[in-house]
């Protein structure tokens, strides 16, 4: 009987010291392949000082560079032999932002036509590999033999932001940071009260956050990572910089002098007859527009605007005021040499049974601006519901139409994101992730990367996985991005929350 019992813990202690058997589980990767992938689940790639990797890009022999920075931030501090390789366009998929990234026999290979093609196939990478075990502190990562072939279906890929006053810097740049992760290519970034303006610093609150300094950082860091940041700046309605129903107005909260600037009811929108109302707007667009170093397009807002309160608005033309305000607005944006955006809900009439079931808020005097406009002008088109029964977005349908480049923007209905991207795939539309007040909410998790697969070019139901699986890895990448985001290392600025618990955590 003894001797069996010693035989017993000789075997398992022989079992607890065999080395396991290395089989890789394939992670759900945001966004979703759109392409192909392949891989062997028992045979892998050591990323460590012996690892060679061969980098081919058309566009960019230098993009070498780029990977060997961003391999020894995200490894470890690995510092692999990097070769550059002439360009071969062998199986490539079609399109500039194409990647294949394989690995095999101890060696990487990034390929792609542009440097933000290798940029995607670096984050696909980062997205596969895993620390190995047999270490105390992670410095060698470790990735199956595989082949990715890759590229987005949709070119226009932007995630909208609100700087809140509630939402942190160091948030505002892991968000950003996330976008790039998440292959878009866009960040339109808006400020709500907090951009520090220095020809008006009395728009906006005297702590805001966004520091001319601050926003050439965010340009710089977005840039880096192939994102342009679009900023943003509401030059007709949501004047005030809130949400309405709080109460709050950044500017008339504190400074009464300014009111003549504003519509008396509320101020929730410039006053369209008072001419230093757009001096000021043309000013606060100029500075904004530098700030984030020219970039080649810039957000109007445009919608839900009141109707007017003051006795010269009211008295006047008001429908030719705002044609008047908004097409100069846009000029003004083309002289700074970018395209202007606006969103589309003021553009077609409230009541138009074509729109019924759709966001509308245009009346006789907003929808003329439509008119007079020039095509240039991109719509972005938000609607936040789910698919309409019939499959058929008539808004978009309209402004297509009429030769504009329209942008679809969903929020957070799954359903609802799954369809428009879809949409736009097949009508070659842009798309708008947008965020709005749910950045810091339990949805975050899932519209994001939902936003992100269908923004790429896949369909995400049934493919994304839901509920705790998808959190997990949602929470996985999210922190990734977080440790080379400065002030990341706070609590309040970890995880999707301030907190963990109490009772504005998570809730809508
Ligand atoms: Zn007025």
């Amino acid at each position: 009987m003894k001797y069996i019992v010693l035989i017993t813990c000789f075997v398992s202690l022989n079992v607890a010291f065999a080395k396991p058997h290395w089989k890789y589980k394939w992670p759900t990767v945001i966004p979703s392949v759109a392409d192909r992938a392949e891989f062997d689940p028992e045979k892998k790639v050591v990323i460590d000082a012996s690892l060679k990797v061969f980098v081919e890009c058309a566009e960019h022999p230098s993009a070498a560079d780029w990977v060997k920075v961003k391999i020894s931030a995200w490894f470890g501090g690995q510092k692999p032999s990097i070769v550059v390789t002439p360009y071969t366009d062998v199986l490539m998929p079609a399109g500039e932002e194409a990647y294949v990234l394989s690995a095999k026999d101890g060696h990487l290979t990034l390929r792609a036509r542009t440097l933000n093609g290798i940029r995607f196939a670096m984050m696909t990478l980062r997205q596969l590999a895993q620390p190995a075990r047999n270490q105390f502190k992670t410095s060698v990562y470790e990735i199956p033999e595989f082949t990715v072939r890759d590229r987005p279906q949709t070119p226009f890929r932007a995630m909208h932001i609100c700087a809140f006053p509630e939402i942190s810097l160091s948030r505002i740049e892991h968000t950003i940071r996330l976008a790039a992760y998440y292959k878009f290519n866009y960040v339109i970034l808006e400020s709500w009260g907090v951009f520090r303006s220095k020809k008006h610093p009395w728009y906006g609150l005297k702590d805001g956050k966004l520091t001319v300094a601050e926003c050439r950082r965010l340009a710089t860091i977005a840039k880096d990572l192939g994102v342009e940041i679009i900023p943003f700046f509401n030059v007709f309605g949501h004047a005030c910089a809130t949400r309405a129903w709080s109460g709050k107005n950044v500017v008339l909260d504190s400074r009464p002098e300014y009111q003549s600037l504003f519509e008396p009811l509320y101020g929730f929108n410039w006053c369209l007859s008072n001419p230093n109302a757009r001096r000021v707007i043309c000013d606060i667009v100029g500075e904004l527009h530098k700030a984030f170093g020219r970039p080649k397009h810039f957000h109007i807002g445009c919608d839900e605007a009141d109707p007017p309160t003051c006795a010269e608005c009211c008295g006047g033309d008001y429908g030719k005021l705002v044609a008047d305000h908004v097409l100069a607005i846009q000029e003004y944006v083309r002289k700074l040499g970018a395209r202007p955006m606006m969103w589309h809900d003021l553009l077609i009439k409230r009541g138009d049974p074509r729109w019924r079931g759709f966001e509308v808020n245009g009346t006789d005097a907003t929808v003329r601006l439509l008119d007079v406009m020039k095509k240039d002008v991109i719509i972005c088109d938000w609607y936040y519901n789910a698919p309409p029964k019939n499959g058929i977005y008539p808004t978009m349908d309209y402004f297509r139409s009429l030769g504009y480049t329209v942008m679809t923007c969903p929020w957070d209905n799954l359903a609802g994101i799954d369809a428009q991207c879809g949409y736009a795939r097949k009508h070659g539309l842009g798309i708008v992730g947008t965020t709005w007040n749910h950045l810091m909410q339990r949805q975050v998790y899932e519209f994001i990367p939902y936003q992100a697969s269908g923004a790429w070019g896949s369909q995400c139901i049934p493919a994304l996985p839901r509920g705790y699986s998808l959190r997990v890895t949602y929470g996985t990448h999210w922190r990734q991005v977080g440790w080379e985001t400065p002030g990341n290392d706070v609590y309040a600025e970890t995880g999707f929350f301030t907190d963990q618990i109490g009772t504005s955590i998570g809730e809508r």
